[in-house]
């Protein structure tokens, strides 16, 4: 066991995107490989970016991958609230302290909301209590250090180092008392104890000034673990920031799509970090025991479709027949006996929206084009082929207990004595009761599917196109 203390801070501002989820993982991974506490702590201070459903969006998320947070909203915790909009007052009060340790001052221009300078630093205890006391509306701006320069070392992307003049006094309280992400950030961090700040690097450049305000306060500053870009492959090949455009980027998108959520932690484990073995089908506890921080790279990722859908078949093929089946339901629109669908298709797709077009044969007989009976790597011709349907009807009228095995027994007995190839009499037979080149399933495995009725009805259609 270790203090290691992470936490997942999402802004509730739409979609679980790609790039949360990741980080959401990362945090998960970090603390858990290290015997330490997932902190969930929702950063809702900027009103105009909130969307309803948002949040719950994100507990649901949290809660179908199977990244459960020791602390969080609901949860609870010693450092509660865990939702910003809630911790008003106390950023308030941090602020008022960093304003006295020298860290920050009332800023009381007219263009106080944007980042401009101004000349409020330098304005005098007194003018500043009378403003105050006059209630004049203020924000407070962070004062940034205007020679030398601020670095710290990130555990992914090495020393990192910027001359402090080009640090601007951003803001931290806003004038409607709601504190700024980069004030709120670090207050929270500190008083919750975070001990591996873990993040994408679209906040590495700004964390130099975090650090200050860590210095301004005297507080430790946390380890840093910021995670690389993830890029979008387009249908074209090129790459580009991950975006609707290169397909769907949300959690849900991808569940809807029919893809597992198992099977998107596993992808996206690998977007920044690959186990030392070449190992690529992992489950969530498989990743908790093989994860290090050592093994996360600076370098973008590529979030890769093909791979991903690759990876999903791999997890589809781990499912159990039963929960397979579950899964399957929302997709089959007729009735049709589940279980014995979920034998042929288990290990046939790799995507869950494949299998309308998949079985939709099974509902109904398609047209198709009698030319599909002739193949030769089978040998069936325009010969043999009326013989064989002729043959099989026979045959299969007579089967009373109608399974796969007992199926096949018997269609293979017929093939030996018409002798004639096995192949010949199945894919005649998979023709005449499918209509479809490639079905998930053999001719046998189809027919049991079917059942004897309709099956014998397929058959005997299908024979008559050779009459
Ligand atoms: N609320 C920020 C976001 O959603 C969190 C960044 C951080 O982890 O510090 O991007």
């Amino acid at each position: 066991m270790c203090n290691c203390r992470t936490r997942f801070a999402p802004s509730p501002t739409g979609y679980m995107h790609i790039g949360n989820l990741r980080s959401a993982l990362y945090n998960y991974l970090i603390s858990k490989s290290l015997g330490g506490k997932f902190i969930l702590r929702i950063e809702d201070t900027d009103n105009k970016r909130q969307i309803k459903g948002a949040e719950q969006i994100i507990y649901d998320t949290l809660e179908s991958t199977g990244l459960s947070y020791d602390e969080g909203p609901s949860v609870g915790g010693d450092f509660g609230p865990y939702i910003q909009s809630e911790r008003k007052d106390i950023y308030l009060k941090y602020s008022k302290i960093l304003v006295d340790r020298g860290g920050a001052y009332y800023c009381f221009c007219k263009k106080k909301d944007d980042n401009s300078s101004c000349n409020c630093r330098n304005l005098s205890a007194e003018e500043v209590e009378n403003f105050l006391a006059d209630r004049k509306s203020y924000v407070v701006r962070q004062k940034m250090p205007k020679e030398g320069s601020t670095s710290f070392d990130d555990l992914v992307f090495g020393h990192i180092e910027v001359e402090n003049s080009g640090l601007e006094d951003q803001i931290l309280i806003k004038s409607d008392g709601m504190p700024t992400y980069n004030f709120a950030n670090v207050v929270d961090d500190h008083l919750m104890q975070i001990s591996h700040v873990v993040r994408g690097c679209e906040y590495l450049s700004a964390t130099p000034k975090y650090n200050l305000l860590y210095e301004s306060f005297g507080w430790e500053i946390p380890t840093y673990v910021h995670l690389p870009l993830i890029m979008g492959k387009n249908p074209d090949g090129t790459v580009t920031k991950l975006s609707k455009r290169a397909g769907a980027v949300s959690f849900l998108d991808l569940v809807n799509e029919g893809y597992l959520p198992e099977a998107i932690i596993n992808y996206i484990a690998f977007l920044g970090w690959c186990p030392s073995s070449n190992k690529e089908i992992f489950s969530l506890s498989e990743l908790v025991e093989e994860f290090s921080i050592d093994n996360i790279g600076k370098s973008p990722s590529i979030f890769d479709y093909e791979k991903l859908q690759w990876v999903n078949a791999q997890h589809i093929k781990l499912l159990s027949d039963e929960s397979f089946a579950n899964m399957a339901k929302k997709y089959v629109n007729f009735d049709v006996d589940l279980n014995k669908l979920s034998k042929i298709l288990k290990s046939r797709i790799s995507k869950f929206d494949q299998i309308p077009e998949m079985i939709d044969f099974l509902r109904e007989m398609p047209k198709f084009d009698k030319e599909l009976f002739l193949n030769k790597k089978n040998k069936t011709n325009e010969e043999n082929i009326p013989i064989i349907l002729e043959k099989s009807i026979e045959v299969l009228e007579k089967i009373s207990d109608w399974n796969n095995d007992k199926l096949f027994e018997r269609l293979v007995k017929l093939s030996d004595d018409m002798n004639l190839k096995k192949n010949s009499v199945m894919w005649a037979v998979r023709i005449a009761i499918s209509g479809k080149h490639v079905t998930p399933g053999g001719a046998t495995e189809i027919l049991e599917i079917l059942g004897k009725e309709e099956s014998l009805e397929r058959l005997n259609n299908s024979l008559k196109l050779w009459k």
